[in-house]
């Protein structure tokens, strides 16, 4: 009675080894059953420790996330700017497109402004009515 138990024992201590080098606790638990504890911790010494196999995959497995996560960031840059130059273009294309009588009346709309007396709201200086509640505004 005494030896079994010292026997499953030392299985359990086994499984808890194989586990530590990165490997099933069940299995050479099982093993160590099967064949003999000592022997199995003998065989498991022997054979490579997987945990340094692991450590090294882990590794290798983040340097390439994160190479992958630098090259969408990059992407991501590269879209962004080509936007940005597309809107430039625009923009450049626009004030050489835009001809003195538009420029004028953008250069109004955007500096002068009239507050409506009955309702607030914000209309351009040239205008005689409220586009919002149709006063009637006063010429200034
Ligand atoms: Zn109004």
């Amino acid at each position: 009675m005494m030896s079994a138990l010292l026997y499953l024992g030392l299985c359990i201590l086994v499984g808890y080894y194989a586990s530590h080098r990165g490997r099933s606790a069940v299995a050479w638990f099982i093993i160590a059953l099967l064949i003999s504890p000592i022997i199995s911790a003998i065989i498991l010494a022997i054979m490579r420790d997987l945990t340094v196999d692991q450590a090294i995959r882990r590794t290798s497995m983040e340097k390439d996330r994160m190479k992958e996560r630098i090259t969408v960031s990059e992407t991501a840059m590269n879209a962004r700017m080509n936007h940005m130059e597309q809107r430039m273009d625009r923009l450049d294309g626009g004030t050489a497109v835009m001809n003195p009588g538009e420029e004028k009346t953008l250069l109004n709309s955007s500096n002068d402004w009239k507050y409506c007396r009955q309702c607030g709201a914000k209309i351009d200086v040239s205008a005689s009515y409220c586009p919002n509640c149709g006063t009637k505004l006063p010429k200034n």
